[in-house]
């Protein structure tokens, strides 16, 4: 906190691990004579950049951007590009850390890193998103590269933004390599990567309910957001004959009893860019709700009953009275598609509570595992199947179910699946951090 004032969210994300590696360094002491905790926690290394562009008024713009390389001990930094009003150093830096030992779990070879910037793209031209897009490479191309950092999306950045990202980064180094995942399917991209995320996060959901004997079939199921990660949990909640019924945006939220209407949210949010309070316009039983008749202080989807919830927004979504009106409805699990969703104070009360709570890092490591499956077949010159890579993403799923679990067995508590995350991921970068020395 004395050396990075100001950047709460960051301060969180490490308190948490902080806390959760309390038993493995004492039983191990072999980490905190190597001070691996204190090394991680700083960057490798920290870019911050002017993006100066020219709005469709002839006005001229100033951006910052970011890409914080935070750790390469087990592969190429590798992590997503946020863009929004909000991105700040202490978010990038908290994504970043995060990022390292979500991709260590992965039980693939992948650094840690991420990036993005303040411009928000909503209301943005198609004509602007493309000049902030090529704004904003024209640094950072020379930072990144398909061995040295590899990014992807992340809030703001889907298919598009990758596209004039990767357009400009090709005409400046004049390279046709992976240095980006999320490509479109007609240029190098791989199949399932944007469903990834989403499907990841579901079959994490059902590696933990089939532990206790359980399924989602016909349960009651919310997700928050409506972007790329909240429509493909949705999709593949209804693939588990469940049913989710409620998901929002920044504006506010939907509740449709009968089930989300797949088809009319992704025209929505895929083709039309159009707010979700449009939903309701189609589907005459749905209720929405805007964020001002929220009670005070709190996300009103969490209210809803129901057996599953997937926050799958933003950071800071889901607060300690959230998550105690979560189970006071019947709640029993909870996945979270997005990043840092639940508070420290709602995690801990989840694991007190004994409820079926797959933390970020493990629930959407499925985002990036199939970004690195698409830098496999970019680097082999190879495309597989939907089927194929749908696959390797379940398999990679269970085994990360089976590694966290296990670990959170092995220092006597499992079902705290925060402890066993963090961990299990811990351990396998700091392992391979004592055996490269001190660099
Ligand atoms: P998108 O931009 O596609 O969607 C984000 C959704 O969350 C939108 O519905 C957006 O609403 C809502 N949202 C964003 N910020 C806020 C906010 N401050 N308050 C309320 N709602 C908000 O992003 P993704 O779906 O890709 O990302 C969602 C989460 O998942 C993030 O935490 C991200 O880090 C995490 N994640 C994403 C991965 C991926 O592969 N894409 C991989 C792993 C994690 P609105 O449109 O109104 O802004």
């Amino acid at each position: 906190k004395r050396t990075s004032p100001g950047q709460e969210e960051f301060h969180q994300a490490t308190e948490e691990v902080l806390h959760s590696l309390e038993p493995l360094f004492e039983k191990y002491p072999i980490y905190k004579e190597n001070k691996i905790l204190d090394r991680l926690v700083e960057p490798e290394r920290q870019i911050l950049f002017r993006v100066a562009w020219v709005d469709d008024s002839g006005e001229i713009q100033v951006n910052k951007g970011y890409r914080i390389e935070f750790s390469s001990t087990l592969g190429p930094y590798k992590g997503g590009l946020r863009f929004h009003p909000s991105v700040n150093t202490g978010i990038i830096k908290f994504l970043g850390f995060e990022q390292i030992f979500k991709n260590a779990l992965t039980g693939l070879q992948i650094g840690g890193g991420k990036g993005g910037s303040d411009f928000d793209p909503k209301g943005k031209s198609d004509r602007e998103i493309m000049k902030f897009c090529q704004a904003f490479m024209s640094e950072l191309y020379r930072h990144i590269g398909a061995t040295t950092d590899v990014p992807a999306g992340d809030i703001g950045v889907g298919g598009r933004e990758i596209g004039y990202m990767f357009g400009m980064y090709k005409k400046l180094t004049n390279r046709y390599d992976g240095t980006f995942t999320g490509k479109s399917l007609k240029w190098g991209g791989s199949l399932a990567r944007t469903e990834a995320t989403g499907y990841g996060c579901v079959y994490f959901a059902k590696n933990m309910l089939e532990a206790k004997g359980e399924t989602l079939k016909d349960k009651r199921c919310v997700v928050s957001g409506s972007g790329n990660v909240a429509i493909y949990t949705i999709e593949k909640l209804y693939h588990m004959g469940a049913l989710p019924i409620a998901c929002s945006d920044s504006a506010g939220m939907i509740l449709d009893e009968e089930g989300i209407d797949l088809n009319l949210l992704k025209d929505l949010k895929e083709n039309q860019r159009a707010r979700l309070s449009e939903y309701v316009k189609y589907r005459k039983n749905a209720k929405y709700t805007p964020v001002t008749e929220y009670p005070k202080g709190r996300n009103a989807i969490w209210s809803i009953p129901c057996y599953a919830a997937f926050p799958s927004a933003t950071q800071n979504e889901l607060n300690l009275e959230d998550a105690k009106e979560l189970l006071k409805n019947g709640c029993k699990c909870v996945s979270e598609g997005a990043n840092m969703p639940s508070t420290n104070e709602a995690v801990d009360y989840f694991v007190e509570q004994k409820i079926a709570y797959g933390p970020g890092k493990a629930a959407n490591a499925g985002g990036v595992a199939t970004s690195q499956l698409e830098m496999a077949q970019n680097a082999s010159m190879v495309s597989w199947t939907f089927e194929e890579v749908d696959a390797k993403l379940e398999q990679i799923m269970r085994n990360i179910f089976e590694s966290v679990s296990t670990t959170a067995a092995e220092f006597g508590q499992p079902t705290n699946f925060v402890l066993g995350a963090n961990i299990a991921g811990f351990r396998r970068v700091a392992d391979a951090m004592i055996e490269q020395g001190i660099v």
